[in-house]
């Protein structure tokens, strides 16, 4: 594993295609050089290739958690009458789409469905609310996480499509009246710092059906696992989640700030940064790393050869 992530790391290092995000200014500051590959086992070994410690933000990989902790404290049924489960083989950002008898969200990966699921984090204040939010990702992580203010400050001045689709959302009362609130825990969960390490952690987590292979403890009941995962595996990767699912086929979540992670269930984690990132906001690296590592250990669920 050790030798096959290295390799990878150093054949990919020289890919020069993409581009840092800059419709958040703050995220245009990243070295386009750093590049870290992190694998963590459901025993919690790790195998660490790059810039394994430097950190990013989570941008959209924070969806498939925050989605696990409405589960949690929602229950399945209540959850879903507010955001469906559909593909929509739009961009993370579109506005347009809202299912049309419903009015809910397609799915919870793209960013309407996740500003409908941050309404629902529980508390009686934003404050109340944020701690609760960051205990569940801590709880993933297996330690304490910090969120970027400067990230934070940087997107809520620059969101007025986001903006946008929560006014929407409050217009077919998907969600409540604290629409500037909930936009505040959507970009703070889009804010919190980790690095490669900590985010194959919190996949590893996934892969251990819920609890954190090195603190023991569960994260969100392992009955809502598979919700997340198949989630993942249609919508995680927006408009190329087909693409996705057809040329590596493991469950993967990619945000821009450069970051993928993907869930190999009963196995590990693998988390990928590299910050330029492709027209649909995937890491160009991590993209060329996910399919040649799925190709060399046979993930894909499609393709898995008898032995
Ligand atoms: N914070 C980003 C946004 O809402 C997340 C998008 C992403 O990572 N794809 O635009």
């Amino acid at each position: 594993m050790q030798t096959l992530i290295e390799l990878l790391h150093n054949k990919y290092r020289s890919l020069s295609t993409g581009k840092p995000a800059s419709y958040i200014p703050e995220l245009a500051k990243a070295n386009a050089q750093d590049f870290a590959i992190v694998i963590t086992t459901v025993n919690g070994e790790q195998f660490c290739a790059g810039d394994f410690d430097k950190q990013f933000t989570l941008q959209s990989t924070s969806k498939p958690f925050i989605y696990g902790m409405a589960l949690a404290e929602y229950g399945r049924e209540e959850v879903i009458s507010k955001v469906g489960v559909e593909p929509t083989g739009e961009a993370f950002n579109s506005i347009v789409e809202l299912e049309k008898r419903t009015h809910r969200p397609y799915n919870p990966m793209i960013n309407s469905g996740a500003i409908a699921i941050s309404s629902l984090i529980k508390g009686n204040n934003l404050k109340n609310r944020e701690s609760n939010m960051m205990s569940m990702f801590e709880a993933f992580a297996g330690h304490q996480l910090e969120i970027s203010n400067d990230v934070f400050e940087s997107e809520k001045l620059t969101a007025h499509r986001n903006r946008s689709i929560a006014h929407l959302l409050r217009h077919f009362d998907v969600i409540d009246e604290k629409i500037d609130e909930t936009l505040d825990l959507y970009f703070k969960q889009c804010s919190i710092l980790v690095d490669t390490k900590d985010l194959s952690m919190m996949a590893a987590t996934l892969a251990n059906s819920g609890v954190n292979p090195n603190t023991k403890k569960s994260a969100i009941p392992s009955k809502y696992v598979g919700d997340v995962l198949s989630l993942m595996f249609t919508c995680g990767m927006y408009d190329s989640s087909g693409e996705w699912a057809y040329s590596i086929g493991v469950p993967a979540k990619s945000g821009v700030s450069g970051a993928i992670f993907g869930v190999v269930p009963g196995e590990f984690g693998i988390a990928v940064y590299s910050p330029p990132i492709d027209e649909k906001g995937h890491s160009t690296r991590g993209v060329e790393v996910f399919k040649e590592f799925s190709h060399e250990c046979n993930l894909s669920i499609f393709r898995k050869t008898i032995i």
